[in-house]
């Protein structure tokens, strides 16, 4: 069964809809790599890790996704020049999803987005369990089993996704980028080197302040 489902950030002021949603149309795993965690901390929105670190991630096409509220207060950032954009609500820091360029159609997204909506349906029940987590070696604490090895079975249900998302025709409309020129639609920042390494003490494995 798939249905629509409403996306909204935290403080409301941005707000769109997953279309047509269904745990057979989304790839739904636990990242616990040490750049979602830096993320998230770079947000001031740790709050959204589990207690190892994990971010609950669900991939979607990119043209399921749409805003019909608050697209001015859209923006991105990146830890690397050449890292994943790093969507965020600017207003209340709300993670929006994580993307690389729109040739490779996917949008990553922390769950808790669709958690803020009135009468919002349990993840479980939206998209199906979690099929896996992945780079446990950056967990706290005990990594997840099965977590620490590439998983060739969720690497595989990935690009099975991607590239039928491409041969459908669903990589456009891009929710973050123009599809004319191929740019960002909205604010993109980098962070410099000292700002990026400035998060580590806080990330897994061994995070300083734990
Ligand atoms: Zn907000
Ligand atoms: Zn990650």
């Amino acid at each position: 069964m798939s249905r629509d489902v409403e996306l909204q950030c935290r403080c409301g002021k941005v707000h769109g809809w997953l279309r047509d949603a269904s745990p057979g149309g989304v790839n739904r795993a636990i990242c616990y790599c040490s750049d979602c965690q830096a993320f998230l901390h770079h947000l001031g929105r740790a709050d959204l890790l589990d207690e190892h670190g994990g971010s609950d991630i669900v991939q979607v096409a990119p043209s399921s996704i749409s805003f019909d509220r608050g697209s001015e207060l859209i923006a991105a950032v990146r830890l690397t020049p050449k890292g994943l954009y790093r969507w965020y609500a600017s207003c209340c820091k709300t993670p929006l999803g994580n993307t690389v360029k729109p040739q490779l159609p996917f949008v990553g997204i922390v769950t808790a987005l669709f958690q803020h909506a009135p009468g919002a349906r349990p993840c479980d029940e939206v998209f199906g369990p979690s099929r896996g987590a992945v780079y446990g070696q950056f967990a706290i604490g005990e990594p997840p089993p099965g977590s620490t090895k590439p998983n060739v079975r969720l690497l595989a249900g990935m690009i099975w996704k991607f590239l039928g998302w491409k041969l459908g025709g669903k990589a456009w409309p891009h929710p973050f980028f123009d599809r004319a020129s191929g740019n960002p639609k909205h604010p993109v920042t980098v962070l410099s080197r000292a700002e990026r390494d400035a998060l580590r003490p806080l990330c897994g494995p061994r995070p300083a302040s734990a």
